[in-house]
């Protein structure tokens, strides 16, 4: 189903009528988690005048520790929806657990299914009938091949609204968090007819690659970049020292506009 042989054309997905895929380069920033109203609205603000059309943000975090933040939860989700009325901004955010897909897809316009999650079949499943799009990563873990039958999964109940994200890759490299695969983004798109986005952010894990590594997937075909943003990355409870700051956002507006605008 989500094969280039069975759809020569390649998709546009719409997230509360933003498309991903196509002529545009999309980009989705915001808030690694949603810590408060405050901190999410300040983040929002900074995504939109910088020109992103998606809000991202986590309500419900895959931690590696379990004493590490785990997420506000529902109340996550009502910030994001009151940050949504305010700035207009459409929400993509991730689901862990296959019980919670209803719940989050009644405050979502895009459900995330995370890096640890891209074969929880019962998830893909549930993620599938969920009547939102959804922002599959790819297994920090996985092949190509392997992430695109876990997008099967979620196509095979009916939705082929399906974004799929490269967000870096487990390798011997340890000066990045993760290694990003770059050559995923042409290939991704080669074998399959889905938009494929990066995510340099936990791919890099560190702000002064988000910009390096956002040009490398602009130049190399992405349709769209997802990045986070915090307005005081220092007191963040998740993942603060990759988070780009005020400035750096309009250079990735730059460079996403400009670089797409080229190629
Ligand atoms: C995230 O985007 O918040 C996240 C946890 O990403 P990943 O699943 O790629 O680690």
């Amino acid at each position: 189903l989500v094969s280039r042989e069975n759809n020569a054309n390649r998709s546009v997905v719409r997230v509360g009528g933003v498309p991903i895929g196509g002529a545009t380069t999309t980009m989705i920033a915001g808030p690694c988690a949603v810590e408060t109203p405050e901190q999410t609205r300040a983040a929002a603000r900074m995504a939109r005048d910088a020109g992103a059309s998606l809000l991202r943000g986590g309500a419900y975090k895959p931690r590696t520790s379990p004493y590490a933040f785990q997420g506000l939860g529902e109340a996550g989700l009502k910030i994001l929806a009151d940050v949504r009325d305010e700035t207009g901004l459409p929400i993509v955010t991730e689901v862990v657990d296959a019980a919670d897909v209803e719940l989050v897809a009644s405050y979502a316009d895009m459900l995330q299914i995370g890096t640890r999650n891209m074969q929880n079949f019962a998830l893909l499943r549930a993620a599938g009938e969920a009547g939102r799009p959804v922002l599959l990563k790819r297994g920090m873990n996985a092949t190509i091949e392997e992430w695109l039958m876990a997008a099967e999964y979620i196509a095979q109940r009916g939705n082929l609204d399906i974004v799929l994200c490269e967000r870096g890759i487990r390798t011997f490299e340890n000066a990045t968090r993760n290694t990003l695969d770059i050559s995923a983004v042409p290939v991704a798109q080669q074998l399959s007819h889905l938009p494929v986005i990066v995510d340099p952010s936990h791919s890099g894990g560190k702000r002064d690659l988000v910009l390096p590594l956002s040009r490398a997937a602009v130049a190399a075909g992405a349709d769209g970049v997802i990045v986070d943003v915090h307005p005081e990355p220092e007191t963040a409870l998740c993942d603060g020292p990759q988070a780009l700051v005020d400035g750096d956002l309009a250079e990735l507006a730059d460079v996403v506009g400009t670089l797409s605008g080229v190629l």
